[in-house]
């Protein structure tokens, strides 16, 4: 078996290596257990994707909260189709949620069969094609070949129409015509000879519109016949992107699709393919065609099959998960769907500032490029049944009765006092620096505060200007514990050493006389009783509220109108990197269940060696009251690249910053709030006070501008 992983896109692709001489269902149990053996060692399958139903024998039995049939073939009008593969057609209709078909012919032929099935006519990627009108240079193996050049890129096989081809070349020995694309299925000895038409074989996707550069206009020497009756090339668009005219035989969905534009001809002899030909090559360097045809290629782009299908199996997804559906059908917008404010996070953020618009009356649209609400502070239950922190641990805590009392109106809370331990030389001590931590490991016998104080006034170093991380900690209580508590941790943590951060990023963690080992003192200090993910629900649960997940806001900037944009993500990213990164600070995490109930005696373990290469490792178990007889942990690996988690708090960073900010200011009907839009090291607590202000800013605003509640009336705001 091989695995090749693309970790940026996230795709790993298996393919499983079986010995020769199985028999069919001895291979069917062979790839079904590797299939299983590699699944093991994954979070549960969300959806189940089929190109072909032969693939369905061995994953059948695979849970999934949807299962798609992405049909692009009419499989079965295929030369030599495998045995079989009618009857797996039918389990996959009958096991399918959803069924999308490459075209419309297909969908025609499949829409009686299943009671949601859905066209998604080729989509292609312009940009790339694009680049052939630029008049790249032709690769060395077509630019010796002479003019004019007719091509076809594509597979050869059963469908194409080899007379035809010969036909072309034998009418017209002054053009070339070229054959990019494997030979499969048919004996390449059976392929026409002629001096004007060259076979080159498959090239790469990337190489593509070098050699389409060179073309005068674009083949489709396609035969009609069963093979050919349900096909909707994807060369169409692709040939047109590449600025070529499109010569096809009558293809029913060529025809009706894009027979109306200028550029395509369509012809139902070889004689009138011929003239079409010459025809087109006539026009080659008229290309007065282009607009019509960039047009129909715009409705067509990958992010918009890629957004409605990701809607269709959102939907499905929500009605047959076991948890309460995030997304419900009717939630999902229809696009151009109009809303008053479209909010881009679904995190503290962003989902505070949508409540607060739609109890307001405003229709707020909240897109999160995540398959999921909650944003950083995103809990779910594990395969072992454990709510767990995906993106690490989140202790709630706060000293502000206004934020504590709008978050109790969504979530029951949990006591809880969070305790942290370091592992100072497999030592366990409270975590921050407290009377007991300096007793255990100086064995110092210190009774009081004052005894305290006097200790670590020995070892503090005087800094007259304290300015960065390092000051804090070494002014306070020298060098060694700085040491030992602080600079390792720190190092791994930001990268940088902590003379390099601002005085802010340790002075979280301040060091206490008394014997409180609690890692904060504030007020208020409880997690939701059901988690954050079912208090954003929650939150997000408003007839004015709708969710667009798993889609990226560049996405649906212009296909979701909106008055006001309300952005959480990263600022910089908002303005395209314009005045260059700021920085942030990334982790991966490390999910595992052990076969033990506890691991540790607190929620969290830091480790301050910079020897370890983790900062932290918490049981959830501590955190959420759960109880079982295994147990949950993460691991966090501090990193530069990824997810962008921590804005990283220094002088420079701010100055930067504070030039973005400038932008925003001028930024007209947009507002940025939450961590990473206002690049703030900021606790949960913070981002909703920040919110809630915002919020209040921002309703009365709205209306001053003539921005109507679309729903209900703005007094509930106001109250
Ligand atoms: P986020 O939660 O980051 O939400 C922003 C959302 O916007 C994301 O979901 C993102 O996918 C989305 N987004 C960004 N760009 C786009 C785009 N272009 N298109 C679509 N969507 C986009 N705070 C505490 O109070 N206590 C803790 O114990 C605590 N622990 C933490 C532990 C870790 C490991 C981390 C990283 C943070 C912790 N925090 C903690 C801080 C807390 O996570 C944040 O304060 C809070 O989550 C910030 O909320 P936000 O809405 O500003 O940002
Ligand atoms: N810190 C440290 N050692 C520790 C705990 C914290 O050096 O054992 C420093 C470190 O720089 C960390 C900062 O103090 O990033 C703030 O810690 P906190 O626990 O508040 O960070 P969080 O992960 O909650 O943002």
């Amino acid at each position: 078996m091989s695995i090749d992983q693309d970790d940026v896109n996230q795709v790993r692709v298996i393919t499983p290596a079986l010995p020769r001489g199985l028999s069919a269902s001895e291979e069917e149990t062979a790839v079904r257990s590797l299939l299983d053996q590699q699944l093991a060692a994954l979070p549960p399958v969300a959806v189940r994707w089929y190109y072909t139903p032969m693939m369905l024998p061995f994953s059948a039995h695979v849970p999934a909260e949807c299962i798609v049939y992405d049909c692009m073939d009419e499989l079965s009008a295929f030369k030599n189709p495998p045995p079989g593969l009618l009857d797996r057609e039918r389990e996959l209709l009958a096991a399918a949620d959803v069924v999308f078909t490459g075209g419309s012919s297909l969908y025609e032929a499949k829409k009686d069969r299943h009671d949601n099935v859905h066209a998604f006519p080729s989509s292609i990627d312009v940009a790339h094609f694009e680049s052939a009108r630029k008049g790249v240079i032709e690769p060395s193996d077509q630019a010796d070949i002479a003019g004019p050049k007719l091509g076809f890129c594509g597979v050869v096989d059963e469908r194409m129409d080899i007379d035809l081809l010969a036909a072309l070349a034998d009418a017209r020995d002054d053009w070339s015509i070229v054959i990019i694309g494997p030979v499969v299925k048919i004996d390449p000895a059976s392929l026409p000879k002629r001096d004007n038409l060259h076979f080159l074989g498959a090239r790469d996707y990337a190489d593509l519109p070098a050699y389409m550069s060179g073309w005068s206009a674009a083949l489709m020497p396609f035969a009609l016949n069963e093979a050919t009756r349900f096909i909707s090339p994807t060369k169409t668009p692709e040939y047109l992107a590449a600025g070529l005219p499109v010569i096809s035989t009558r293809i029913v969905d060529v025809a009706r699709h894009y027979g109306a534009l200028e550029a395509v001809q369509i012809a139902d002899t070889a004689e009138q393919f011929v003239q079409a030909c010459e025809r087109a090559i006539a026009k080659h360097n008229d290309i007065s065609w282009r607009a019509a045809a960039d047009e129909q290629l715009a409705r067509g782009s990958w992010a918009s099959t890629a957004l409605s299908m990701a809607a269709l199996i959102a939907v499905e997804r929500a009605t047959h998960s076991n948890i309460e559906p995030i997304v419900s059908p009717t939630r999902w917008p229809a696009p151009q769907s109009h809303h008053d404010v479209m909010v881009v996070g679904a995190g503290f953020a962003g989902a505070v500032m949508a409540e607060r618009l739609a109890d307001a009356g405003f229709k707020v649209l909240v897109v999160d490029r995540r398959p999921h609400i909650a944003g950083n502070a995103y809990d779910r239950r594990d395969a072992a049944g454990l709510l767990i922190h995906q993106y690490g641990p989140h202790i709630f805590h706060t000293n502000s009765d206004d934020v504590f009392a709008y978050l109790s109106r969504f979530t029951a809370w949990r006591p809880y006092e969070h305790r942290v331990l370091a592992d100072v030389s497999g030592k366990l001590v409270p975590m921050p620096i407290n009377r007991t931590t300096l007793n255990i490991l100086y064995d110092a016998g210190l009774a009081s505060e004052d005894d305290v104080e006097a200790f670590l006034a020995d070892r503090a170093e005087p800094i007259t200007s304290i300015r960065s991380s390092a000051d804090v900690v070494i002014s306070r209580v020298g060098r060694e514990l700085y040491e030992t508590f602080f600079r390792g941790y720190t190092r791994k943590q930001w990268g940088l050493d902590p003379s390099e951060l601002d005085k802010s990023v340790t002075a979280r963690v301040p060091t206490r006389a008394s014997i409180d080992d609690r890692y904060f003192t504030d007020t208020h200090q409880a997690m939701p009783a059901e988690g954050y993910t079912r208090m954003f629900e929650k939150m997000l649960d408003h007839p004015n509220i709708e969710l667009l997940l798993g889609v990226d806001f560049s996405q649906v900037r212009s296909g979701y109108p909106h008055d006001h944009l309300v952005f959480t993500g990263p600022i910089d990213e908002y303005f395209g990197y314009r005045l260059g990164r700021l920085p942030y600070r990334s982790l991966n995490f490390r999910h595992e269940t052990l076969d033990c109930e506890w691991l540790q005696p607190v929620a969290v373990v830091n480790y301050p060696d910079e020897q370890v290469p983790f900062t932290r490792v918490t049981e959830y178990k501590h955190l959420t009251g759960d109880s079982s007889p295994v147990t949950s942990i993460t691991y966090e690996y501090p990193a530069a690249e990824g997810d962008p988690y921590y804005p990283i708090p220094r002088e420079e960073n701010q100055a930067l910053f504070k030039r973005y900010e400038a932008l925003a200011i001028a930024e007209e009907n947009v507002t940025f709030v939450g961590r990473l839009a206002t690049y703030r090291y900021y606790n949960m607590d913070q981002v909703v006070g920040q919110a809630l202000a915002t919020a209040r800013r921002l309703i009365p605003r709205l209306q001053v501008a003539g921005i109507e509640p679309s729903v209900g009336t703005a007094a509930a705001a106001a109250a």
